[in-house]
């Protein structure tokens, strides 16, 4: 089965960059979300990232309208119907990814695959809600997903090797690598990522350093691109927050739970880069 048209469920930092990268590869684009302003926003963002590339020189005015009118929004599912592949790239939350799923199910054609682009979640779980569970897979995007090459594909219990194949397909039509991991929590790379930003965060509450030497520590003496906690800016410290407590459960051992001050901070609304404020001010 041929993919033409792809869906997106959630139209923040993720479902606005697989839109973006998708549309750039040709295919049709159908983003929704249950929030107008998040699906106004993520337009006007996807417009200043294709401006960037035309000051760079890398795309011109015709490609970008052209690019720009691949892409609907709606905050209808039942804009998926005309959907080959579905990617669930909603908040990071096991009840509300479950609701959206049966949600995505009542809306899409028999032979539509899906995919959720959870960092955390179990696939096989995910999967269990879908009436075709052969057709559901684990694509896990990098941030900023324009800009990353890596994607991560996760085979649930149920999932089928066509499935999988289907899905490598479509990873090299948006030009991206792929690795395969198991369905464990975090997969394999938020698995080693996400305890190591929390260490972080650990030392910053132990006023071992400051944020900003944190940062440079890492930077310099790590050769990081960008330190821990900008990074967990970057991210959004609610969604990291969630990936950590679902290794803290998946896991049963205490070396995943979160550090206090994430929690504190998520309290106080201060989710990073999205929010104008986390370890650093935006
Ligand atoms: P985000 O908070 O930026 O956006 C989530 C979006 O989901 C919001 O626009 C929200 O309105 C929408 N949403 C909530 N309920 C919905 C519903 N019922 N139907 C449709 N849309 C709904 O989150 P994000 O950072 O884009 O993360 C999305 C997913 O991607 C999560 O599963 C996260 O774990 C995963 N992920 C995030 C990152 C990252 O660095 N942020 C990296 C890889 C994977």
């Amino acid at each position: 089965m041929a993919i033409n048209t792809v869906g997106i469920i959630g139209a923040g930092i993720m479902g606005c960059g697989i839109a973006q990268v998708s549309a750039i590869a040709g295919f049709s684009v159908v983003l929704v979300d249950v929030s107008e302003d998040a699906l106004s926003g993520a337009f006007k963002s996807i417009c200043s990232s294709l401006e960037r590339q035309i000051k760079k020189g890398t795309l011109d005015e015709t490609n970008k309208q052209q690019i720009l009118g691949r892409i609907s929004t709606s905050l209808d599912y039942q804009a998926l119907g005309a959907a080959d592949l579905v990617i669930e790239a909603a908040t990071e939350n096991l009840g509300l990814k479950l609701r959206i799923l049966k949600q995505i199910d009542l809306h899409i054609s028999a032979n539509c695959l899906v995919a959720s682009n959870t960092s955390s979640l179990s696939i096989t779980e995910l999967a269990a809600v879908m009436s075709r569970s052969d057709r559901f897979i684990g694509l896990h995007f990098f941030n900023p997903v324009p800009v990353m090459t890596l994607l991560e594909v996760v085979k649930g219990l149920q999932t089928s090797e066509e499935t999988y194949l289907q899905i490598l397909g479509f990873t090299q039509r948006i030009g991206k690598v792929a690795i395969s991991a198991q369905n464990r929590p975090g997969f394999a790379v938020n698995r080693i990522l996400c305890p190591m930003i929390n260490e972080a965060i650990f030392v910053l509450q132990e006023g071992v350093a400051s944020a900003v030497d944190i940062d440079t520590g890492m930077q310099l003496g790590c050769n990081q691109p960008l330190g821990p906690l900008a990074l967990a800016d970057l991210i959004g410290l609610d969604t990291l927050l969630a990936v950590l407590e679902a290794f803290y459960q998946g896991f049963n051992d205490s070396k995943y739970r979160p550090a206090p001050l994430l929690k504190e901070m998520v309290a106080a609304g201060y989710l990073g880069r999205k929010s104008g404020r986390g370890f650093h001010v935006y």
